[in-house]
């Protein structure tokens, strides 16, 4: 058992902040790494030492191993926390972190691998028995044979390619006529998106709810869950609200449903956080979809109902601790809902709307939580996910939570950009939402820019496009500039390069 000393989180934004505060309520010094594009950034100012990884691009800042590992070994880091995205899905960083020496806080590069690829993680999950998604078991190439296979499955279809995340390669087939066509988008998509074109079939499970299991694993081979986030709320196949429990499960479906994402982590040898995401249709049959490998953005709703610190749990069986609690001792206290604060304009098809945040004021009170990375006056750098904050409401009952929602919502001041923050509030209003009665085709079935009241919604869209080309030039523009070596960030300690 090797304790964590100082941590390096190789990541950015909202996540960054929230892994270095745990670390340092633990006694654990952080390390910040930073493209460019972020030198201002609140993680960088938070750590205790911040190191510079390269120019704006992911590719040539947050996606290089290298770098990343080199910033551990100049500020003499134990540890590598890689929060979400960028490289938290990445075997070969995980094991060239333990290469390398140091403590990866997550799971064992095996585990990312199998689960990484859905077709993989789909056959492992079948060996213990977790119920799956009718559909191919083997990626697919040849048209005319995955048209029959379809035919057998039943129509409509999810073709999905195997390396897929963030909803991208994912296209639904209704009928056989579209079938060819469908196949070759999705094909290049996950090939521009991936590298890899395989893609596999699936039954589309109709009205569909997403229901996931928070697992937490610890190297001694106990397996627990925190119950279940419902994140059927999406746009793009993407989640913008998210909460728990869930208002369809039952105490008994939980337990069923539970021991299977226990399972799902058994089946690859897991330990330290995970999720397993699964669709539950209309009859409450419930299907495995695939697990995630690493901390999830919607993670806090999980800790307001359970009272638990994720970040500080995963430290601790990355030092190789037990987990401290029996799956029995855990209990769901009230209803949490998260909503995704995003740089997006839903009068605009959910586009980004990055630029500079003129306004910026956060709602506060009894049950509020906001994780963000920004402060007023901040521009929001177009290279990277354009999530402004995640707004969490907790309190006894679901109603409760619901009218808390919509009352930080109001209290949010955010000027300069779009949001999604008046599409939240319009879910929160709505009532399929309110009587539960609701699934993941939400925003198709209720959603339109009008009843946004926004009053943007009558722009004409060639107007708002070129809005958006100004922007997006300003941005680029300015971060050309902030690549130039700035003085005056107060934080910033000797390894500042
Ligand atoms: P969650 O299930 O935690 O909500 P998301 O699908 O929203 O996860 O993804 C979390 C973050 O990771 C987002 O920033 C998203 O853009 C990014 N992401 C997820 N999967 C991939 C992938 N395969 N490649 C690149 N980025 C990804
Ligand atoms: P990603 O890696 O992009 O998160 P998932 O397999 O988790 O991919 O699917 C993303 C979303 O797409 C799910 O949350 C769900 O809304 C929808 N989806 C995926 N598979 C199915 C299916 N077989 N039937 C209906 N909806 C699905
Ligand atoms: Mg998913």
């Amino acid at each position: 058992m090797t304790k964590i000393t100082k941590l390096l989180v190789a990541n950015r934004g909202e996540i960054a902040l929230r892994i270095m505060r745990s670390s340092r309520e633990l006694g654990i010094k952080t390390v910040a790494v930073f493209s460019e594009a972020d030198r201002q950034a609140l993680h960088v100012r938070f750590a205790d030492e911040a190191i510079c990884i390269g120019p704006p691009p992911s590719a040539e800042s947050y996606l290089r191993m290298d770098k990343i590992i080199a910033a551990a070994r100049q500020t003499g880091a134990n540890a590598i926390h890689p929060g979400y995205g960028f490289l938290s899905e990445n075997e070969d960083f995980a094991q060239a972190v333990i290469d390398a020496g140091l403590i990866f806080v997550g799971p064992p590069p095996h585990a990312i691998e199998i689960m990484g690829n859905k077709i993989a993680a789909k056959n492992a999950a079948a060996k213990f028995k977790v119920p799956l998604v009718p559909g191919t078991a083997e990626p697919i190439t040849d048209v005319t044979k995955a048209k029959k296979l379809s035919k057998e499955i039943g129509y409509p279809v999810l073709i999905k390619a195997s390396a897929g995340g963030g909803g991208k390669g994912m296209r639904i087939v209704n009928n056989e006529a579209e079938f060819s066509e469908q196949m070759e988008r999705a094909v290049s998509e996950a090939t521009s998106a991936f590298g890899d074109g395989s893609v596999f079939i699936e039954k589309y499970v109709t009205k569909p709810r997403h229901i996931e299991f928070q697992i937490f694993g610890d190297q001694q081979g106990n397996v627990v869950h925190l119950f279940e986030r419902e994140c059927s709320i999406q746009r793009r196949h993407q989640k913008v609200v998210e909460e728990a429990p869930s208002s369809v499960l039952t105490p008994a479906l939980r337990k069923v449903m539970g021991e299977a994402a226990v399972n799902a982590a058994r089946s690859c040898g897991y330990f330290n956080a995970g999720t397993v995401e699964f669709i539950l249709d209309e009859n409450k049959n419930f299907y495995f979809l695939e697990m995630n490998t690493r901390l999830q953005v919607e993670h806090p709703v999980t800790e307001q109902i359970t009272g638990l610190d994720l970040v500080k749990l995963q430290i601790s069986i990355a030092e190789g601790e037990k987990i401290p609690f029996s799956q029995d001792e855990l209990r769901i206290r009230g209803h949490a809902i998260e909503v995704r604060v995003y740089a997006e304009d839903p009068a605009n098809s959910f586009l980004p709307d990055i630029g500079t945040l003129k306004t910026y004021r956060r709602p506060q009170g009894h049950g509020i939580r906001v994780d963000d990375g920004f402060e007023e006056g901040m521009s929001i750098p177009f290279y990277y996910d354009p999530m402004i904050a995640k707004m969490i409401c907790h309190d006894e009952t679901r109603e409760a939570a619901i009218e808390k929602t919509i009352r930080a919502i109001d209290e949010y001041q955010i000027t300069g950009v779009a949001t999604t923050l008046g599409f939240c509030k319009f879910v929160m209003q709505h009532n399929a939402f309110r009587s539960g009665n609701f699934d993941t085709r939400f925003v198709e079935q209720y959603f339109t820019p009008e009843v946004l009241n926004n009053p943007n919604a009558d722009v004409d869209e060639g107007k708002v496009a070129a809005a958006l080309a100004v922007k997006l030039f300003d941005e680029k523009d300015q971060s050309t500039l902030q690549s130039a070596p700035s003085e005056g960030i107060n934080r910033w300690k000797t390894n500042r390069t």
